[in-house]
């Protein structure tokens, strides 16, 4: 199957109201391309350095999302380059991301990563310490990000009812912190959940975002 036809299926599954982000990390420029000109403008890439390597290579109106785990000493390389980071682990990488946006001039989106699935390895906020960050209201100090919404990994399995757990307690997540943190919030609207293998499951669930790799590109290799 070509991309354009994995696209064209792929197409059909997500409702107008969801976003795709086609995932090209380990994927050449080509392929970018080939997306590209199938019609779809967001990328996701989680390695800086190939990251900046591609994006020279690709048309300027590519909307980027780095979807990886960021290290703060690497913020600057990103910041003029990317439109929504999704995966905001700490307080301190965002405020990294204010400082380095606050030299270009520029206000960066960003997603509040959450530590939901089981799975000891991955990154991001456990609820309480969410709600902990949230409530000492620092991020509200800051003028050069802007937090759009959560955005979420669930357990790798397949056992769907444990993922589609996992899903509603974070959408429940999602509404509580926008409810309480962000009820006047023209843009706290984004809930990033949802692969390959669990896009389906994760629309079902509320995601607004999906990150897929695989369906669209094949096997990483
Ligand atoms: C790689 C990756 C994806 C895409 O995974 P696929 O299974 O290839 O769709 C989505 N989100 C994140 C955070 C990733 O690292």
């Amino acid at each position: 199957m070509s991309i354009t036809s994995n696209l064209q299926h792929i197409r059909t599954t997500i409702p107008a109201n969801v976003k795709l982000v086609c995932v090209s990390k380990f994927h050449s420029a080509d392929a970018v391309l080939q997306a590209y000109n199938a019609g779809e403008r967001i990328f996701g890439e989680s390695r800086v350095q190939e990251f900046l390597k591609k994006r020279v290579l690709l048309p300027q109106d590519i909307q980027w999302h780095f979807i990886g785990h960021l290290q703060t000493n690497k913020v600057k390389f990103i910041v003029p380059f990317v439109n929504l980071i999704h995966t905001v682990d700490s307080e301190k990488l965002l405020t990294e991301i204010n400082k380095e946006a606050a030299k270009t001039g520029k206000i960066i989106d960003c997603l509040l990563e959450v530590h939901i699935a089981q799975e000891t390895s991955k990154y991001g906020f456990l609820p309480n310490e969410l709600i902990e960050f949230l409530a000492a209201k620092i991020w509200a100090e800051m003028k050069n990000i802007r937090i759009c919404g959560l955005m979420s990994m669930a357990t790798f399995t397949d056992d769907t009812a444990q993922i589609c757990n996992e899903m509603h307690t974070l959408k429940q997540l999602f509404d509580r912190v926008k409810n309480e943190f962000f009820a006047d919030c023209q843009y706290f609207t984004e809930l990033s959940m949802g692969m390959t293998y669990d896009y389906k499951i994760a629309i079902t669930q509320g995601s607004t975002i999906v990150r897929i790799g695989s369906a669209i590109f094949g096997e990483r290799v």
